[in-house]
């Protein structure tokens, strides 16, 4: 996500590289785990892996920006017709809708997004994109799966096709696949839910996700039940002054006075405003004001993030910065300030409920070892607008890197490529085969045949 760059920072701090290492500590003492047990899916994925890596591979090298998905979609709507789903195109932009319904029984949502990322890849990878666009001020850029949305579509295609083959007597219900556009702007859920998504089509009784995880060993998911991510809030603010010579600041107001000490008043709100034991995050990303040594600029613009979980906390920080601002320029009795929240992404809350039983669904399918419970992040992902709109949710973290190539970067004391990394890529087979064989046991769990109140 563009300026929401995902959950994982933090998945690079000492606490996490702690507990990365005592997982690889664990897993080298247990062996390294293998995909295993459910025997279905598994069997399956062991005869079917090698196409769903080529259609992988196909994703990989084809990325589209976000709102621009236009052939990822129609890649997308032909393989979910081929499984025999009934596809709708051009929901909320490129957005699609896949259904296939079943006999009577509850509705599960899978869902993918399908955007990349403004990135040139430097993965050196046989199949490594070479997509280039043209940016607003006319340079060329690459662009790139670097978030790993090309595996999230593989391992919703990858389920569906296993569920709507030979293995339909074994669930019963609604399979409801949305393939959503812009994640990486925080704006797709958005714009298909606003184009009737749960109106139009079903509301589904439960929807599930999977996100890569860098951090997290391929063959193993990580999850975290309640909050998970986090509010995001952009703030651009304009602090006037008023202009004039460097050496005649007294005849002037000087803005960039105004923002060094804003700034460093917005640190004292979650310091010292905030509950100790709530989070909040407030970061000046961007400051800009002035043009040369010797002139006092008119204004100074900042631009913020704000991360918070709660409703309460996000309100109390928005009131805050206002009032911060405010008075960053009455002390230089310079006029009022330019305030712009712009609307977030709201956190992401796991149900507990579906969490709880997804679980050891989870454990069965992949082994004990290998599911684990991941801290909370202060990311943002907008798959918490379906569940904001009344659906039970549940974000799963996919592992995308080999345990061997983990301990190598553990050695060399070195966090794995963070998503949006230009080197960040996933171990393909690995991570495909767990994400199809956890989406599917999901769903045979949630959609079994004596399932009749969801
Ligand atoms: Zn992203
Ligand atoms: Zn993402």
């Amino acid at each position: 996500m563009r300026h929401y760059s995902i959950a994982f920072a933090s998945w690079s701090s000492r606490p996490m590289r702690a507990f990365i290492f005592a997982i690889l500590c664990f897993m080298s003492m247990a062996g390294l785990p293998r995909l295993a047990v459910s025997a279905e899916p598994q069997a399956w994925i062991d005869s079917n892996l090698e196409v769903l890596v080529e259609l992988y591979r196909h994703l990989h090298r084809h990325p589209e920006l976000s709102f621009q998905e236009e052939k990822t979609a129609q890649r997308m709507a032909e393989e979910w017709r081929d499984a025999g789903f009934e596809v709708t195109t051009d929901v909320g932009g490129h957005g699609l809708v896949g259904l296939l319904k079943n006999g009577e029984g509850p509705t599960l949502m899978l869902r993918t997004d399908l955007d990349g990322l403004p990135v040139t890849e430097k993965t050196g990878l046989v199949y490594a994109s070479e997509a280039t666009v043209r940016g607003e001020d006319g340079s060329l850029t690459g662009v790139m799966h670097a978030c790993g949305h090309d595996i999230h579509m593989t391992c919703v295609t990858g389920a569906a096709k296993f569920l709507a083959g030979q293995h339909r007597d074994q669930w019963k219900g609604t399979l409801m696949l949305v393939g959503q556009p812009a994640e990486e702007r925080g704006a797709g859920a958005q714009s298909m839910l606003a184009d009737g998504l749960f109106t139009r089509f079903v509301r589904p009784d439960y929807a599930v996700a999977l996100h890569c995880a860098p951090s997290v060993p391929a063959g193993g998911i990580a999850y975290r039940a309640g909050f998970a991510l986090a509010n995001v809030d952009s703030v651009d603010i304009r602090l006037f002054g008023r202009g004039g010579h460097g050496a005649y600041p007294h005849l002037s107001i000087d803005p960039i006075l105004e923002a060094a000490r804003l700034v460093m008043d917005l640190q004292s709100i979650v310091s010292r405003e905030v509950d100790p034991t709530q989070s909040a995050v407030i970061t000046v990303g961007s400051i800009h004001g002035g043009t040369k040594h010797n002139v006092i600029p008119d204004y100074c613009d900042l631009q913020l993030t704000v991360r918070s979980y709660t409703e309460q906390v996000r309100q109390l920080l928005k009131t805050a910065i206002e009032r911060k601002a405010r008075s960053a320029a009455e002390a230089s009795g310079a006029p009022e300030p330019r305030v712009e929240f712009s609307e977030g992404t709201p956190a992401l809350f796991n149900d507990t409920a579906l969490m709880e039983r997804v679980v050891p669904v989870l454990k069965n399918a992949l082994g004990e070892s290998v599911v684990f419970e991941a801290p909370a992040s202060m990311g943002g992902e907008d798959f918490s607008q379906y569940g904001r709109a009344g659906v039970p949710i549940c974000m799963l973290w996919l592992g995308t890197v080999e345990a061997e190539r983990l301990a190598g970067y553990a050695r060399l004391q070195q966090p794995p490529p963070p998503l949006h990394s230009a080197l960040f890529y996933p171990d393909a087979e690995p991570t495909i085969a767990s994400g199809v064989t956890s989406l599917s046991s999901i769903a045979l769990d949630l959609l079994s045949p004596e399932e009749t109140n969801p």
